[in-house]
């Protein structure tokens, strides 16, 4: 069966790498039902060498809105779709490689990928998802030794991503914004009956809007910047999507904007919640010929309070708290407004508090080496560990047992900038011990592993917040 109706894909031809190299692939190789190939079996049909029964090369057609302003047709100008999968572990799965030349929709670009970017999109993916995030997954990381132009000239690579669909709100937005009433129809049928169990138009519209919400509070619990949150790189089935000038936030700062090219900071931590609003509004409207306007604006208007419920359920996690109590709100307010303030590390700062124990600063000795002055009873940490202390007691917190599930969904590890920057240079120089090493500590993010200990934060600030380009 073909992966989308008719009229949203195009065949296509991939350009392999030159002289590849297999740097890395994960274990869903394996659940994926790969397994039975080698590793060089595996890199060349990844690589458009060679095919396997069933398989097809494909790439969509989409539109988006991108930084607010309508974008007209996008399409995977760089992206190619190898078929799709049905397993046992993981139901249906499309492979997806990034990188692997030019198609119908490259428009100006090169199809290409470096392996700087494929390199932050693989880790980051897999990253996310050891997180507890909804998102995309990674199978493979190649590269090539043909060159491509950047801001240098830098070495080719793709990513192979894994995923139930890729269908992005920009799908519908192509439809419908060129008036292709019939295939809107065969899209929308096509999304509910495949991905949201034959839902009604409604129920799917409320599933992704709560999808949505869900992913977009996961994000900012974990102090994730997404960086390019147009339209066409939003999942319908609300999974992190095209990762490229992404960031984790280190000091924190709600403003912080982690893609330079996006100079008002449309994109900016604290936005995140509300595009995600808008995304809804600009996908919602492809629905106005199958959906009353009334109905439709009801189910948007429902979007903040779903947030807030996403959001307020992780940071109660991320405190530690059991019971769900109408103070909880002001004292997460009030939490962000003292991180702040202080401009604490925010991983750090999380990984650190899940070791308090109620009312005593001294179990906090760790996270006042980095920050010495932080506990001085008029800090305005010390004035919240109060308030918090107070609805620890409310509901008879027993300190071991809340550190013990703090540990849990508190993590030691993200991908921070700098970070990647190190797995990326000794990549780039064939090496790859730091990333098959940074793999499996991502994929434990809430274990301690000591050896890499100074990743964990704060870091020394000529590392720190760095920002990206969109150059890709
Ligand atoms: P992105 O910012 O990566 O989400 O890409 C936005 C649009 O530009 C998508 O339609 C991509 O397929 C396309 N694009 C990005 N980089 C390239 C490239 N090197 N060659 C062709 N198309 C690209
Ligand atoms: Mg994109």
């Amino acid at each position: 069966m073909p992966l989308f109706p008719l009229f949203f894909f195009e065949k296509v031809t991939p350009t392999p790498l030159k002289k590849v190299t297999l740097l890395h692939h994960t274990e869903l190789a394996k659940f994926l039902g790969l397994g039975s190939l080698t590793p060089h079996e595996l890199q060349s049909w990844l690589n458009g060498e060679s095919r396997i029964p069933g398989d097809q090369r494909i790439s969509t057609r989409y539109a988006g809105h991108q930084f607010g302003v309508w974008a007209g047709q996008l399409g995977d100008g760089r992206a190619i779709s190898l078929g799709e999968l049905i397993t046992h572990k993981m139901g249906r799965q499309e492979i997806q490689v990034k990188g692997l030349g030019m198609t119908p929709f490259s428009r100006r670009g090169d199809g290409k990928a470096v392996l700087r970017s494929s390199l932050r999109e693989y880790l980051c993916a897999e990253a996310m998802d050891a997180l507890g995030i909804p998102t995309t997954r990674s199978l493979a990381l190649m590269m090539g030794e043909g060159a491509v132009e950047r801001e240098e000239i830098e070495f080719e690579a793709t990513t192979t991503r894994v995923f139930p669909t890729q269908i992005r709100f920009g799908h519908f937005e192509m439809a419908f914004h060129f008036g292709k009433k019939s295939e809107l129809q065969a899209l929308v049928e096509y999304t509910r009956s495949q991905f949201f169990d034959g839902a009604s138009i409604e129920e799917m519209l409320h599933a992704v809007m709560d999808k949505t919400a869900r992913m977009i509070a996961l994000w900012q619990s974990v102090g994730f910047c997404h960086g390019v949150m147009n339209t066409d790189n939003l999942s319908i089935l609300g999974l992190t999507l095209d990762y490229g000038p992404f960031g984790f936030m280190e000091d924190f700062n709600p403003h912080h904007i982690c893609n330079h090219s996006d100079r008002e900071g449309r994109y900016a931590y604290s936005e995140q919640p509300r595009v995600g609003m808008w995304n809804l509004e600009r996908l919602f409207v492809c629905f106005s010929d199958l959906v009353t306007r009334e109905r439709l604006i009801a189910l948007l208007e429902t979007y903040p309070a779903r947030f807030q419920t996403h959001l307020l359920g992780a940071y109660r996690k991320k405190l530690g708290l059991q019971e769900e109590r109408p103070e909880d709100l002001g004292l997460i307010e009030s939490l962000l407004e003292m991180l702040a303030e202080s401009k604490f590390d925010y991983t750090f700062f999380f990984r650190s508090l899940s070791r308090y124990q109620a009312g005593r600063l001294e179990s906090l000795a760790g996270f006042r080496d980095h920050y010495p002055e932080s506990l001085e009873s008029s800090s305005f940490l010390a004035r919240w560990l109060t308030r918090y202390q107070e609805r620890l007691i409310l509901e008879g917190s027993v300190d071991s047992k809340r550190s013990a599930q703090m540990l849990g969904v508190n993590p030691k590890f993200v991908l921070r900038n700098p970070l990647a920057q190190e797995i990326i240079a000794s990549t780039s120089a064939g090496k790859t011990e730091a990333l098959s090493a940074w793999y499996q500590v991502l994929r434990s993010p809430f274990q301690e592993h000591p050896e890499v200990e100074t990743w964990a934060g704060p870091l020394p600030p000529n590392l720190k917040n760095r920002i990206l380009s969109c150059s890709s």
